[in-house]
């Protein structure tokens, strides 16, 4: 269905779809019932068998968030809010996918949906003022904008271990388990990577397999989630109170209600009564402990206190000290690379069927026919777990040909490190939007807020172009580049570039060293994000001719 036609030469071709949608998770979904509601046509293209993105994909076992539910779900919707049900203060990724598919059913958003489609291509004809989107299936679409709700934590790793190709027993990876579930009694089972997925698979694993041989190169902080169904207290308060918890959410610099944050420094706080706030935090369990004091990210000396703390309660819970100290982190800030939430992780190294190798000793030379050979040892194995991690934030996007203005690729535009005005749009890629892109809050956000306030602003924009028959909409290289630097410089006042974490790029080999999200705050960044729209979009150009 074609709705609107181009304002400066109405009797050329107009688009297809006024939008395609390139993504079925919680972004994509939102984003085509918005477009829905406002008249615009759109088709989604979503690379899966069904919706669900990061939900459909992780299937590995102990999967599920670590914002809590209740704050981990759309609200754009007060009925669908209202009707949904979560049953745990973290919702396991069968019950996310549950909800995401009701969201689908219930807003009638599949007929609009293709899936077992990547999108391969998407390049845009200047002379026609369209994107030409090619997929998997060897269509094209024609669409007057292109809208990536690719994810930022779709594009996994592959393994690229030499030998695996050998291997005679069974390999999976966290972000694409199989379906039917994977039993491991009585196996010998290898997890290679201990980051938030890991962390939530091994206590499982551990409890089925004969024996889990644990490969870690950097360890992590993790804290405990003490999850557990939300109870009828919980539940009233936050009926009766969940506008108004949203909105504070929405206008704070972490939307994470649960994070928190205190209002006083670490530093300034005595000893004591700072390991009491700790304590109070590390017991009620979640992302709380980051937000015990309001210096621990700024300032080393303040993060030395909560990394210790953490560490402390890493030697308490393994018994054996050597297996301890090698659980705990020493070489990067507390909070610098995302904060895991498990439950008994730790716990886990006691049981008599569970080794840690630490590979930063012992590398990884091969996998060998039986199993796998560290610079050290031979391990015989069943299964390897491959819980490696994504090209995150832009890993999705670059995979994809997409070409802007003059056929630059946006792979070269972006080979230094991303740069957009925003985290919505890049400057040479007209009509061209990224939810949650780099330069945005996004990943260090609850993602579900962040996924809404970019869909909204989009949904915002293409009616006022509509409205005043404009055709095109472009970032301006000086609003981008100020944007850029403004990011690296708020990223450079606190401690996150000092890890080597997914949000520098860093576990990718020959990514560019680049911190990719935004840091600045998640409330003054939609203030920002709104400003620029009250202005007419300033920052961006806009344009009634093609
Ligand atoms: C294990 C795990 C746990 C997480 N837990 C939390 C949490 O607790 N809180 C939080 O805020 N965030 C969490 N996240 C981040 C999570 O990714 C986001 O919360 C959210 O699900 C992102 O939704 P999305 O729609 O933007 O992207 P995704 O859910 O990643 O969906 C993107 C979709 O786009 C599709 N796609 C990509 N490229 C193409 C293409 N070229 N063609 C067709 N289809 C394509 C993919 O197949 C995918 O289905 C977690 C991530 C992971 C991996």
């Amino acid at each position: 269905m074609v709705i609107w036609i181009m304002a400066d030469t109405p009797s050329k071709a107009a688009a297809e779809v006024d939008a395609v949608i390139v993504g079925a998770g919680f972004a994509g979904l939102y984003m085509l019932h918005r477009l829905r509601g406002l008249g615009f046509s759109a088709r989604v293209f979503e690379a899966a068998t069904g919706v669900g993105g990061t939900w459909y994909w992780n299937r590995y076992p102990g999967a599920r968030c670590d914002v809590e539910s209740l704050e981990y779900s759309y609200t754009f919707s007060e009925e669908l809010d209202r009707e949904w049900r979560w049953t745990e203060r973290y919702a396991s990724q069968p019950e996310i996918l549950r909800y995401l598919n009701h969201v689908a059913d219930r807003f009638d958003l599949r007929r609009d949906i293709q899936f077992e489609t990547t999108v391969t291509a998407a390049v845009f004809a200047e002379a026609q003022n369209v994107w030409n989107v090619e997929t998997s299936r060897g269509e094209r679409v024609q669409a007057k904008f292109c809208i990536m709700a690719t994810g930022c934590l779709s594009s996994a790793k592959k393994p690229d271990f030499k030998g695996l190709e050998d291997f005679a027993g069974k390999w999976y990876q966290t972000s694409h388990w199989p379906h039917e579930g994977v039993d491991f009694s009585g196996q010998r089972v290898a997890v290679i990577g201990t980051g938030s997925s890991a962390i939530q698979a091994i206590p499982i694993i551990a409890e089925q397999a004969a024996h889990l041989f644990v490969f870690q190169r950097t360890p992590n902080y993790s804290v405990p989630a003490r999850n557990g169904p939300i109870t009828p207290e919980v539940m009233d308060d936050w009926n009766l109170n969940r506008a108004r918890y949203r909105q504070r959410a929405r206008a704070s610099a972490f939307p994470i209600l649960s994070i928190d944050m205190a209002d006083r420094s670490a530093l300034a706080t005595p000893p004591e009564e700072r390991e009491r706030a700790y304590e109070e935090r590390w017991q009620r369990g979640g992302v709380c402990l980051a937000g015990a004091f309001s210096d621990l990210i700024v300032n080393q000396e303040a993060n030395d206190t909560a990394a210790e703390f953490v560490r402390a309660k890493i030697r308490e819970t393994a018994r054996d000290p050597a297996v301890a100290e090698k659980l705990a982190p020493k070489d990067y800030p507390f909070g610098t690379k995302r904060l895991c939430v498990d439950t008994g992780y730790y716990a886990t190294f006691n049981r008599e069927n569970v080794s840690l190798i630490d590979l930063r000793c012992t590398p990884i030379e091969a996998v060998t026919p039986q199993g796998l050979r560290t610079s050290d040892a031979s391990f015989e194995l069943d299964s390897i777990v491959f819980a490696t991690g994504f090209d995150a934030m832009t890993g999705a996007l670059t995979k994809i040909d997409i070409r802007g203005n003059g056929g630059v690729a946006l792979k070269e535009k972006w080979s230094s490190g991303p740069r957009t005005f925003l985290g919505i749009m890049t400057a040479g890629f007209p009509n061209l939007f990224t939810i949650t892109g780099p330069g945005s809050p996004s990943v260090l956000s609850n993602m579900v807020v962040a996924i809404e306030q970019h869909a909204d602003w989009i949904a915002s924009c293409l009616t006022y172009l509509r409205e005043r028959q404009l055709v095109k909409i472009e970032a301006t290289e000086q609003a981008e580049n100020e944007w850029v630097a403004h990011v690296n410089e708020v990223a450079n006042a606190t401690l996150y570039p000092r890890a080597n974490s997914w949000y520098v790029g860093a576990n990718v080999p020959g990514k560019p060293r680049v911190f990719m999200p935004y840091i600045g705050g998640f409330g003054s960044y939609s203030e920002k994000c709104d400003e620029v729209a009250e202005k007419g979009y300033a920052g961006f150009a806009l344009s009634a001719h093609r």
